[in-house]
């Protein structure tokens, strides 16, 4: 069947067009002001409303053991959430057990991923270096579409690498052509705080807060791209939450370090005073790193509009209040760390960012899709254009909704956004060119996502450095912030 999208206005990263959309079988086959139709085609009406490529949240956790006890949503309900709320495709981190094999994990998690309804991918979690982590590592990029991994600075203990671990697991990465995402907090440091904290008495959440300063990301941060610099490799820093990590971020990208950045909804929205609630409610807000002070988030917002800020994900990893953060009553060390955002991320951005004035539809259409897409070597997503996957979310612009608990599909008894409203509502979303989202109701099948290999970011061929300077010098720029190239 044909699918045709009329009357609405496509917005990719290069620009703005009314247009109607063509869509045969799983991809986009024109993009045209006449696509004529014809008895048989599905016809979706897009007046008034605006047409995206689907989101891509490269950052959740989907399924995830974690700190004694386990996310709340699986594959089944976090993929759903993801859909209604814009997102089409994800990459989820896998969670090596201690001592296994990266390629027995990952086939594991490919499994795990097969009820999912969106297409999703794996970045490679490596939380314990070895010998075998090196000969494995070319087997993952090859055989698995593996082209991003990730190591933790912090969460001693559990999963936290040290420098020369680091060092050697990015410099065989970046040979590779793959990207090492970093988890960026001065595990050591942070670990001794805590410990201090509750030897004080101090176990509420805001002390969550308190124990992770700003200034051990930021050390952290800079620690992570020095290594980067010295191996030679692309680095990803997940999670900048403050402008201290941020400035690290910018004097690497302009001493030419293959560096990237991303930030989080809460970040941008939220701030520290969320810790301080009452009644344990700070708990639903304990993330790592923790919320800021309120005046970092401009800070954030301008990283994205000059390019410093190349993606957002949403760091979705949701435990439940009652049961999971609950955990925590007595100890706020005890508190899982992590807040829920996988089904409103596209809403707050859009919200926040474009309806309010802070960046342009292209800026938001190249962080929420084109962006992550290109950097995670996702060729046939992130963008409206001929040849690229149907994965298309409409928006109306004129009509808002109320986030709220009470009806959203993530798997949780709160919603860290309650009672936020956000202007402009997601109507019907699109898959490889199947409808999963009618008038905001998930109706696509479980199971339906595919596993996506994905491409290698071919390093000799990177134009980052001049293309991060000019960025840098025109912040009124709204063209894609950097130029890569892959290996098929
Ligand atoms: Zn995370």
């Amino acid at each position: 069947m044909r699918t045709i999208i009329q009357n609405g206005t496509v917005v990719t990263s290069g620009g703005i067009v009314k247009a109607d959309v063509e869509i045969k079988g799983e991809s986009i086959t024109s993009i045209s002001q006449t696509v004529k139709p014809e008895i048989g085609d599905r016809i979706i009406d897009a007046s008034n409303q605006y047409i995206f490529p689907g989101g891509i949240d490269v950052h959740t956790h989907l399924a995830w053991p974690f700190q004694s006890t386990g996310t709340a949503d699986d594959f089944v309900t976090g993929t759903k959430a993801g859909a209604v709320g814009g997102i089409t495709s994800i990459i989820n981190f896998t969670n090596p057990k201690r001592g296994a094999s990266l390629i027995d994990t990952q086939k594991e998690w490919i499994e795990k991923g097969n009820q999912a309804v969106i297409d999703y991918g794996l970045h490679a979690i490596i939380n314990e270096y070895s010998d075998r982590v090196l000969e494995e590592l070319p087997i993952l990029a090859e055989e698995y579409g593996v082209s991003s991994i990730k190591l933790f600075m912090a969460y001693k203990g559990e999963m936290m690498v040290n420098d020369l671990e680091m060092y050697k697991i990015m410099k065989k990465a970046g040979e590779l052509g793959i990207i090492t995402n970093v988890h960026a907090e001065n595990g050591d440091v942070i670990d001794e705080l805590v410990r201090q904290a509750i030897a004080e008495g101090k176990t509420a959440p805001i002390y969550h807060g308190y124990t992770r300063p700003t200034v051990l990301e930021a050390e952290a941060t800079g620690r992570a791209l020095a290594i980067a610099e010295a191996a030679d490799a692309p680095v990803y820093i997940v999670h900048v939450s403050c402008a201290d990590a941020l400035n690290k971020v910018d004097e690497a990208k302009k001493r030419g370090v293959k560096a990237f950045a991303e930030t989080c909804p809460q970040y941008l929205v939220l701030d520290i005073s969320y810790l301080d609630l009452p009644n344990f409610e700070g708990a639903k807000y304990v993330c790592s790193p923790p919320l800021r002070e309120k005046w970092n988030q401009e800070v954030l917002w301008n990283g994205i509009s000059n390019g410093l800020i190349s993606v957002i994900g949403s760091d979705h990893c949701p435990f439940r209040f009652e049961g999971q953060k609950t955990l925590g009553k007595d100890d706020f060390s005890k508190i899982p760390n992590g807040v829920p955002g996988l089904e409103d991320i596209f809403s707050l951005l859009y919200h926040f960012g474009v309806n309010e004035g802070r960046i342009s539809l292209q800026k938001f259409v190249e962080i929420i899709s084109t962006g992550p897409a290109e950097l995670f070597g996702m060729s046939k997503k992130g963008s409206i254009s001929v040849g690229k996957d149907a994965d298309i979310v409409i928006l109306d612009p004129n009509r808002s909704r109320v986030i709220t608990a009470e009806t959203q599909y993530q798997n949780l008894d709160y919603n860290a956004y309650e009672g936020m409203k956000v202007q402009g509502l997601i109507t019907n979303v699109l898959s490889r060119g199947e409808l999963i989202v009618k008038d905001g109701i998930f109706i696509g099948e479980q199971g339906r996502g595919n596993y996506i290999y994905r491409d290698r970011l071919h390093n000799k061929q990177f134009e980052l450095t001049k293309n991060n300077l000019k960025n840098l010098n025109n912040p009124s720029s709204t063209g894609i912030s950097f130029k890569v190239q892959y290996d098929k």
